[in-house]
């Protein structure tokens, strides 16, 4: 004998949101739920409650993952582009230095001189640096950061 009945306490299956959650007893002293679309299932042990007081804990337990909720949140920052981009000359870099920069075209690296407030492109001679204004600069970003030593090899 079994009663399986349709969820209706909450809805939707919280995995796949549709709406075939069944429930019911197993191996006589487990209470489970289980998603007919998806598969998904959780069970737990009836103990003392009665049956309707252990569906309860169970769906309790059910619609509330905090792993859930954290993993979720992880995953839109991971989600997020790696770089903004800034409108030049809507903003400006706060500081002098390399930004990676984009001209319409190309994505390149360009220096910012900070006090003189222009974009410059840097080649390094024998012995000099020449220094040239860059003037076609649309967008600049923050450089990523170095890559991080592992520090477990085995
Ligand atoms: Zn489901």
């Amino acid at each position: 004998m079994s009663i399986t009945r349709e969820e209706t306490r909450y809805g939707k299956c919280p995995f796949c949101e549709c709406q075939t959650t069944k429930n019911d007893r197993i191996n006589a002293d487990h209470v489970a739920i289980w998603c007919i679309e998806c598969g998904a299932t959780m069970e737990i042990p009836q103990g003392r409650m009665s049956y309707i007081e252990a569906i309860n804990v169970l769906y309790d337990k059910w619609y509330c993952r905090p792993i859930e909720k954290s993993l979720q949140a992880r995953i839109a920052e991971l989600e997020k582009p790696a770089i903004e981009w800034h409108k030049y000359p809507d903003e400006k870099p706060i500081n002098g230095g390399f930004y990676a920069t984009y001209d319409g075209a190309d994505v390149e690296a360009h220096f910012w001189r900070g006090g003189g407030e222009y974009w410059a492109d840097m080649c390094s001679t024998e012995d000099d640096i020449a220094i040239s204004e860059v003037t076609n600069i649309t967008h600049w970003a923050y450089l990523p950061a170095p890559p991080k030593e592992e520090s477990c090899k085995s």
